[in-house]
């Protein structure tokens, strides 16, 4: 068998570049596999250029920026890192590790952190004919530069946060802002709703859904909304850029094709309090694991990086002490 692995972390996202990083500080050998051609789960593919208040000691972080900084922190430690690889199998061997399939690639682990957030994600989509040509040149289901829509008239469709981010986000770039939502109360933060009605650029309609969608003579793109409870009034609006931000659907049907009987709930992955799964050496954080309390936030994967990969290390050489912190290692001497 080529060489094996102590840890094999399965998604790069938060959760997983931050759990390949502390089982490098446990001295741990470990790679970090990521199905995407980047790291940053989430953050990179989603909403890179949202600001993120909620993670410890980086109040108002901007995404992209703290994956760069975990990339960073990676860079500390020794980590074999693969990207542009899905994991498509994972078997349980007789000795007790574990054969990963990723890519063209086969691999051997004697643990793995599983840390596949919710799969692979995709945008709803917004649902009118004509749509899916203008994907990408008009209509967008992510804001990756906000600098793309300087100056321009902008239509963000939706009611939730994101939607609610992307406008706060424009603002202050593009010439105006309309938030298109079919209810009149907005499911996301209040305190942002209040800061976008006192934006004087900004614009929230509602209860307004979208009911055509066209190409103007001029390339602009016109929205035909029909108010809600109404006997079919409707307005126009021409804009220039639609942002959609109907939610998304994710899809973790990958881990069904993986020869491991994996117990989950609605989906999500069962673990214990050391993030164990069901399968002995096969630990699960981040948005893919369910239990009771558990909240979705980037900081709640940082939190259960260390207790799996500290549980790995007391797994593997339980002769080892596990201190719990790095205090003493001089790590930015690498
Ligand atoms: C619009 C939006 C705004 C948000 N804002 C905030 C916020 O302000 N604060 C906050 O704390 N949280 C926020 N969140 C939630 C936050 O993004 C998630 O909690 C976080 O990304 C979960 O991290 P994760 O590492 O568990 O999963 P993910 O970020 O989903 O990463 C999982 C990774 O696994 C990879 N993967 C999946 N399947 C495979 C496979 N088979 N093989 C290899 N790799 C695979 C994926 O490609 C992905 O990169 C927001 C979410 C959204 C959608």
């Amino acid at each position: 068998m080529s060489e094996i692995y102590d840890a094999t972390v399965i998604g790069g996202g938060p959760a997983g570049m931050f759990a390949a990083f502390y089982c490098g500080l446990n001295q741990l050998k470990v790679q970090l596999v990521e199905a995407l051609p980047q790291f940053g789960g989430q953050l990179t593919a989603l909403y890179p250029e949202k600001k993120i208040w909620d993670v410890a000691g980086l109040p108002g972080v901007k995404s992209a920026d703290l994956v760069k900084k975990l990339e960073e922190q990676l860079q500390l430690v020794p980590v074999d890192k693969f990207t542009g690889e899905k994991v498509t199998d994972v078997t349980k061997e007789a000795d007790g590790s574990f054969t990963i399939t990723s890519g063209d690639r086969i691999s051997h682990s004697k643990a793995i952190i599983i840390a596949l957030g919710n799969g692979a994600f995709k945008a709803r989509p917004l649902a009118l004919p004509g749509v899916d040509k203008m994907v990408e040149k008009q209509v967008h289901y992510f804001v990756r530069h906000k600098e793309d829509f300087a100056g321009q008239r902008v239509a963000v469709l939706g009611g939730g946060n994101s939607a609610l981010d992307n406008a706060q986000m424009l603002a202050p770039v593009a010439k105006e802002v309309t938030v298109i939502h079919r209810r009149n109360n907005f499911r996301g933060h209040k305190l942002v709703v209040d800061e976008l009605q006192s934006t004087a650029n900004v614009n929230l309609m509602t209860p307004y859904l979208s009911r055509e969608i066209k190409l103007t003579d001029g390339g602009a793109v016109q929205l035909t909304l029909r108010k809600m409870h109404s006997n079919d009034e409707e307005k126009t609006l021409t804009v220039d850029a639609v942002v959609v931000n109907y939610g998304f659907t994710a899809n973790n049907a990958a881990l069904r094709d993986w020869s491991l009987d994996l117990a989950s709930e609605r989906n999500q992955l069962t673990v214990d309090t050391s993030m164990a799964t069901n399968i002995p050496g096969a630990y699960a954080i981040g948005d893919g694991v369910h239990y009771e309390g558990r909240t979705p936030l980037i900081a709640t994967g940082f939190g259960e990086a260390p207790i799996a990969a500290t549980a790995i290390t007391k797994l593997l050489y339980p002769e080892r002490t596990v201190s719990g912190h790095s205090s003493s290692l001089d790590l930015g001497h690498k």
